[in-house]
C-alpha cells in the first residue's frame, strides 16, 4: 500500500514536471516557494515588451519636454545642460540610474554670424555656418559661381580672392562633394568663403560640420537656402557682378560633455549596448533628430529594467552626445570601453517604424534577426533582415574598433525628414504609434542578444576591420572624411 502510494505519488510529480514545464513554471513554484522571479520564457517576454511600448509610452512624453523646455540640443550648449537634467531627472523617475560618463572634446560654438548681400541690393541672407567655422572678421568680396565645387570646377573657374557660390544638387551617376571636401579645395583655389545652397526648397537650411576632425575650417561656410541660393545664381548668370559682406562671430572652443549611460548589470559582464544619440542641431528643435532615438531607448532602457532585470548578459543604455559634431560621444565612449566583451551595439538614429533590421555585415547576427523577422508578424517587417553597412551615425567609431553593430531599420513619413537638420525638425513631427512599434521590436531584439548565449562574441583584429568595411565598400568615404585609421 504504502509503496503504491509513494508510487503513485512519484508518477504524479513526473507528470506535474511534464506537463507544466514548456509554461517555464518550475517546480519551486509548484512548491510554493514564489520568491524566485518567474523568468518568463523568450515568447511570453516578447508579448510583454510588445505590449508595456504600447501601454505605457513614456518616451513620447519625455521628447515633448526636451523639445519645448530645452529644444535644440547642441553639445556645449546650455540646452543641451538642460536637456541632459531633463532626461536625467525623468529616468530616475521610473527608476533607472543615470549617470554622466564625461569627455572633453574640440567644440564649436554659433555666434551672431551674418552673410549681407550689399550689391546690387542690400539684404542680409538667411545662413547657417557648418560646424568648426571659426571667427573671422568682416569683409566684402564679390561672388563667383562655382558650380558643384568640385576640383574641376574650382580648377576651371576663377575663386581667387571671391566667395564660392555652390549648388548642393545631386547630379545622376556623378559623386556629391562632400562639404568639408569642397572647403578645403576651395581654400587651396583662394576663395574668401563657402556658400552651400540647400536642394530643398522651402528657405530651408542644411546643417552639417565643416569637418569632422575638430579643426577649425580654413574659411568660413554656410549653408543658405534655395531661393535665395537662385536668385544669387541668376544674378551672376546675368552678368550682374554680386558683392556680399561675410561677418562670422562663431568659434572653435573646447568643450566638456558627457554620455548619459545606464546599466542593467547581468550574470556576465558580456555586455549589449544599445545606444541613441541624445545631441541635435541648434537651429529646431532636434525632435526627430535625434529625439526619436532619445525617446525609443528610454522605453527601452525602462521596459527591460522593469519586465527583464535579470539577464544572462549586461545590457548598457547609452544617450551619446556630440554625435552631430562628429560623433564624438561613440568616440570616446569606444575608447574608454575598448576592452569591453561587446556582444553587438544596436544604433537607433532616426528609427521609424520597423521594417527589419541591417546586420551589419555581421553574418552570426543573421539567424536570429530573420527568426525576429519571421515572428513579429503585427508589424510590417517588410524589408526583413539586411547586410549593408554605412557611416555616419554613433555604430561608427563601434564598426571601426572591431565591435558588432545592428541597425533596425524603420519608416518615417516624408514629411518627418524633409526638415532634416533644420528649423523646422520640431515635436509635432513625432508619430507616437511609431515609437511604440519600434520601441516594442528593439527592446525584444535587446532582451534576445542579453539571453541568447548561442549569439557568440565576435571581435575583429584591425586587419579584419580593414577587410569588412573594404567589403562593404565603406573605405573610399571613410577616407574622404579623414576617418580611415588603418593605413
Ligand atoms: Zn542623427
Amino acid at each position: 500500500m504504502l509503496i503504491s502510494r509513494i508510487c503513485s505519488v512519484f508518477v504524479l510529480v513526473v507528470v506535474l514536471v511534464l506537463v507544466l514545464a514548456p509554461t517555464g513554471h518550475t517546480v519551486a513554484q509548484l512548491s510554493g516557494d514564489h520568491s524566485a522571479p518567474r523568468p518568463a520564457s523568450s515568447p511570453e517576454m516578447h508579448q510583454r515588451l510588445a505590449g508595456s511600448a504600447f501601454l505605457d509610452n513614456a518616451g513620447y512624453d519625455v521628447l515633448r519636454r526636451l523639445s519645448d523646455e530645452a529644444g535644440g540640443r547642441w553639445i556645449g550648449s546650455v540646452e543641451n545642460e538642460r536637456g541632459m537634467q531633463i532626461l536625467e531627472e525623468e529616468l530616475r523617475r521610473h527608476g533607472l540610474t543615470p549617470r554622466r560618463e564625461t569627455f572633453s572634446v574640440p567644440g564649436w560654438r554659433r555666434g551672431d554670424d551674418e552673410v549681407r548681400l550689399v550689391s546690387p541690393a542690400d539684404r542680409v541672407l538667411r545662413v547657417a555656418a557648418l560646424g568648426y567655422v571659426d571667427a573671422t572678421p568682416a569683409f566684402e568680396a564679390d561672388l563667383a559661381w562655382m558650380n558643384r565645387g568640385t576640383a574641376e570646377d574650382f580648377d576651371s573657374l576663377q575663386c581667387e580672392g571671391r566667395i564660392a557660390l555652390v549648388t548642393q544638387e545631386a547630379q545622376p551617376g556623378r559623386e556629391t562633394p562632400l562639404r568639408s571636401e569642397v572647403i578645403r579645395v576651395a581654400a587651396e583655389a583662394g576663395a574668401r568663403a563657402v556658400l552651400f545652397i540647400n536642394d530643398r526648397k522651402g528657405g530651408q537650411l542644411l546643417c552639417g560640420m565643416g569637418n569632422f576632425q575638430g579643426e577649425a575650417a580654413p574659411v568660413p561656410a554656410f549653408s543658405m537656402t534655395w531661393e535665395e541660393g537662385m536668385r544669387l545664381h541668376r544674378l551672376i548668370d546675368a552678368g550682374v557682378p554680386v558683392r556680399m559682406r561675410v561677418t562670422t562671430h562663431s568659434r572653435c572652443v573646447p568643450v566638456e560633455s558627457a554620455n548619459i549611460v545606464c546599466t542593467l548589470p547581468g550574470r556576465s559582464s558580456e555586455k549589449v549596448i544599445v545606444g541613441a544619440h541624445f545631441d541635435s542641431w541648434d537651429i529646431g528643435q532636434g525632435s526627430v533628430d535625434n529625439g526619436v532615438g532619445t525617446a525609443l531607448l528610454f522605453d527601452i532602457a525602462r521596459m527591460l529594467a522593469t519586465l527583464s532585470p535579470e539577464n544572462e548578459r549586461t545590457v548598457e543604455f547609452v544617450w551619446f552626445n556630440g554625435e552631430e559634431m562628429g560623433l564624438w560621444g561613440s568616440r570616446r565612449y569606444v575608447e574608454a570601453h575598448r576592452d569591453d566583451a561587446i556582444v553587438a551595439m544596436i544604433n537607433m538614429d532616426m528609427t521609424g517604424s520597423p521594417r527589419g533590421f541591417s546586420a551589419m555585415g555581421n553574418d552570426h547576427f543573421l539567424p536570429l534577426l530573420e527568426e525576429l523577422c519571421a515572428e513579429l508578424r503585427g508589424y510590417d517587417m517588410s524589408r526583413g533582415v539586411i547586410n549593408a553597412l554605412w557611416t555616419n551615425s554613433d555604430h561608427q567609431p563601434f564598426m571601426l574598433a572591431g565591435f558588432p553593430t545592428i541597425t533596425p531599420l524603420g519608416h518615417l513619413d516624408r514629411e518627418t525628414v524633409t526638415t532634416y537638420h533644420d528649423f523646422g525638425d520640431t515635436f509635432d513631427l513625432v508619430n507616437k504609434r511609431y515609437l511604440s512599434e519600434a520601441s516594442g521590436v528593439v527592446s525584444i531584439l535587446a532582451f534576445e542578444l542579453a539571453n541568447r548565449i548561442s549569439v557568440p562574441v565576435v571581435r575583429r583584429t584591425a586587419a579584419e576591420t580593414a577587410a569588412y568595411l573594404r567589403a562593404g565598400g565603406l573605405e573610399q568615404r571613410l577616407r574622404r572624411q579623414g576617418e580611415w585609421p588603418f593605413d
